[in-house]
């Protein structure tokens, strides 16, 4: 591969001596669940989400079902999920023994369509899971105004939007609590598994705390069901290392966006991300439209171009969800979307020849598919 889509040892290595210090202070410290670093790591990513609380917990699907779980959503409730997204959104509620009901995205955004949730809202509804795709927040005010005008909790999937603001405020804040992952490639990443809750209810926090470990708050007194869903040590003290660089990491994709948006503008049948004036994404994905996806993807392949396809199929059509009885041309943005959307190489660590390597391999494969569709 001349680009890969992603790159997981230059983080590393860029960071080696902080992070082998790190490993090494939690080594030597025989303290590896619940200590010091992850309360450390809780203050700090709080601040930075300009939030109240962090609760670290062992993933991003246990965050959002932590809190799905927390606010007492269960058997018989609904929760408004997007259509277009990763599966663990929809399993979040699926554990939690209520029923996800999907809503359609804007096309230009592939985030939920906050236009079409009220239509989705029946008595059982309990609240809105919003998922900010890409790095790009979903528009939040309409959907926190329609939440309040029906009395449900909003939930952000903060999984690929560690950074990102809406507005100016950063996401995580952005509604009633938020979930965030930690798996190594995202935007702030572990090096393993973790995740987080951040919040501005101190009863929510609380209740996280306690459903998170064993559902107790003193040792061997269990005062509900709980889990064992809890961030380590070890993870947490290389998350402090990582979330130093957070900002200057994000700035970097920021300007791998602007080169890929600057050089591929007017590609014929190529579709950029469209980037509203209220949003400031964090570029988790760089995500281009193509009518021919498939051809695209495979030219680029062999120009030793990494992409992936996020995601190949919507949940509503998964085998998992065969039993709600959701079918194909129920959801047609998203099938669509699954259809045509291609992640083109991305990450704080693509320099030199690198974008421009990207650029000009993709420019000769659309020039080539433009002719291929002028002559069907
Ligand atoms: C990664 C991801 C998750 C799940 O996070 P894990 O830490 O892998 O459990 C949830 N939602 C979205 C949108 C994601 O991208």
């Amino acid at each position: 591969m001349k680009v890969p889509f992603l790159d997981l040892t230059s983080p590393y290595l860029e960071l080696k001596d902080e992070l082998d210090a790190a490993y090494q202070r939690v080594m030597e410290s025989g303290w590896y669940i619940l200590g010091k670093e992850v309360d450390a790591f809780e203050s700090e990513f709080a601040a930075y989400c300009e939030t109240k609380y962090c609760i670290g917990v062992g993933n991003g699907l246990e965050a959002l079902h932590l809190i799905v779980r927390a606010y007492g959503i269960g058997p018989g409730d609904e929760v408004i999920v997007p259509s277009n997204t990763y599966i663990a959104t929809w399993l979040a509620v699926t554990h939690a023994g209520a029923t996800p009901v999907p809503v359609e995205p804007v096309e230009s955004t592939y985030n939920i369509d906050p236009s079409l949730i009220e239509q989705a809202i029946t008595p059982r509804t309990k609240a809105i899971l919003v998922v900010h795709l890409y790095g790009q927040t979903a528009d939040m005010d309409p959907i926190n105004a329609l939440a309040r005008k029906h009395g449900l909790k909003v939930i952000e999937d903060c999984a690929q939007a560690h950074g990102a603001r809406y507005k100016g405020r950063r996401a995580g804040g952005l509604g009633d609590a938020a979930g965030f992952s930690f798996y190594p490639g995202k935007n702030l990443g572990a090096l393993g598994d973790g995740g987080a809750v951040t919040t501005n209810d101190p009863e929510l926090a609380e209740r996280i705390r306690v459903l998170r470990n064993y559902g107790s708050q003193i040792k061997y007194h269990n005062e509900v069901v709980g889990y064992n869903s809890r961030l380590d040590e070890l993870q947490a003290a290389l998350l402090r290392v990582k979330l130093s660089r957070l900002d200057e990491w994000n700035d970097r994709r920021r300007q791998v966006a602007a080169q890929y948006m600057r050089e591929l503008a007017g590609q014929q049948h190529l579709t950029l991300p469209n980037v509203p004036e209220w949003a400031e994404p964090v570029w988790h994905l760089f995500v281009v439209r193509h009518a021919q996806r498939d051809a695209l993807q495979k030219a680029l392949n062999e120009a030793g171009i990494g992409t992936m396809i996020h995601y190949p199929i919507p949940p509503h059509l998964q085998p998992a969800y065969a039993d709600h009885n959701l079918n194909e041309g129920n959801f047609p943005i998203s099938e669509l979307m699954a259809k045509e959307v291609l992640s083109l190489p991305m990450g704080p660590h693509l320099g030199g020849e690198d974008i421009p390597t990207v650029i000009g391999c993709v420019k000769i494969a659309c020039d080539k598919k433009s002719k291929d569709l002028r002559s069907i």
